[in-house]
């Protein structure tokens, strides 16, 4: 085993704080990866706050971070296609049982035996896993992905999580070209989906809350922003849309977006709020309306999605931040005031 700095939090209440946690000696089979960036997504925050209790309870202390890229440290003797060096990327899953049907359809996380990368039961060290907020990581080598040496890393980091959740979605819609697709939130998911949704040849609009976002969801690729709080914005889209992302983090009105969905449209969730969101009924079956939801990707389709950001240089724009910046991130996430990923500096650990 090896001691490894890293940021918890000792209770829903706690400020994240220095910690040392272990790692295990990597087996035949694993990767040891040094940490460079880790993304900041909401739902480290959503766990480091127990605000899923009902459905996973947190287990502390909480190392979250599951926007891992880093490079290879080591390899066990059973691991090929990854050598010292490389460059490499941890999302939100490293187990499974390989053996259903949802891991031999690649779609690993719905494994009943999935392993989230933090809070997460540890099979190999007991009780729970830690994520990225840490020094260094030690991963199964089938849950370990390629990052493109072209991207910047900092910038690579929130692919892991940000990038797939909203990749897998539009990629499944079919072809999107010239379709109309709204994208729910101007945040870390959000400006991931309008930079796919626009890479894919969709006509893009934004639905934001923030009008001071208007400009950088333009430059980001939207064609068109609605500032969702102006009932008069929103009722010139009504029943136009064929599909909408809905990435907001917070309790909200589902209805006034079904409202904006065209004939057999559909708008997926990919946001996470704490509680239940009421739909009216009469809303989906005036136009065959459908709502559905959509959690991360599998390993296949996040390597595909990081090749695809390869080839299109895609990355996050990210604001790159020191491990102890991470408390007042979080007070910014709330307020809806990011641009539109913290990645955090790794190295700033080190000295902490
Ligand atoms: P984020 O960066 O904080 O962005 C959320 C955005 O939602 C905000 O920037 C804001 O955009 C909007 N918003 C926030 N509060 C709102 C409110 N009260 N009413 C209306 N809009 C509001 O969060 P994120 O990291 O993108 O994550 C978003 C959600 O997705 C979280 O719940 C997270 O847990 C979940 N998530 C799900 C998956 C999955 O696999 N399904 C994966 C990762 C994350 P505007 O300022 O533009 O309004
Ligand atoms: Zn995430």
């Amino acid at each position: 085993m090896k001691k490894t700095k890293a940021f918890s939090a000792a209770s829903a209440t706690a400020p994240l704080a220095l910690d040392t946690i272990s790692r295990r000696e990597p087996t035949a089979h694993d990767v040891a990866i040094d940490i460079l960036f880790c993304g900041v997504c909401h739902s480290d925050l959503h766990t480091v706050r127990n605000e899923w209790s009902s459905i996973m309870p947190t287990v502390y202390p909480c190392v979250p971070g599951h926007e891992i890229v880093g490079r290879v440290t080591a390899v066990g003797s059973e691991v090929s296609g990854f050598k010292v060096g490389d460059a490499v990327g941890v999302g939100c899953i490293v187990d499974s049982d390989h053996d259903c049907p949802m891991c031999k359809a690649h779609v690993e996380q719905f494994c009943g035996n999935a392993v989230f990368t933090y809070n997460g039961p540890d099979k190999h060290l007991g009780g729970v896993t830690y994520g990225g907020y840490s020094e260094s990581v030690v991963v199964d080598k089938r849950f370990v992905l390629k990052v493109p040496e072209n991207l910047d890393l900092a910038g690579a980091a929130p692919l892991l999580c940000a990038g797939i959740t909203t990749y897998s979605p539009i990629r499944r819609w079919g072809d999107i070209q010239g379709k109309k697709v709204g994208i729910v939130g101007l945040g870390g998911l959000g400006h991931m989906g309008v930079k796919f949704a626009r890479a894919f040849g969709a006509h893009v609009a934004v639905f934001t809350t923030s009008p001071n976002k208007k400009d950088d969801a333009l430059r980001l690729g939207a064609h068109e922003v609605i500032l969702s709080k102006d009932p008069a914005e929103m009722q010139k889209h009504a029943n136009s849309f064929d599909f909408i992302l809905d990435t907001i983090s917070a309790d909200h009105d589902l209805n006034s977006y079904i409202h904006m969905l065209g004939l057999d449209g559909k708008l997926t969730l990919v946001g996470a709020p704490e509680k239940p969101m009421p739909v009216a009924p009469f809303g989906l079956l005036f136009g065959r309306k459908s709502v559905g939801g959509s959690l991360i990707g599998g390993i296949k389709e996040t390597q595909e999605m990081l090749d695809f950001c390869g080839q299109h240089n895609i990355t996050s724009d990210v604001e790159v931040i020191a491990m102890k910046q991470i408390n007042e991130a979080y007070d910014r996430l709330l307020k809806s005031d990011v641009k539109y990923r913290f990645s955090i500096d790794m190295a700033s650990l080190k000295s902490a």
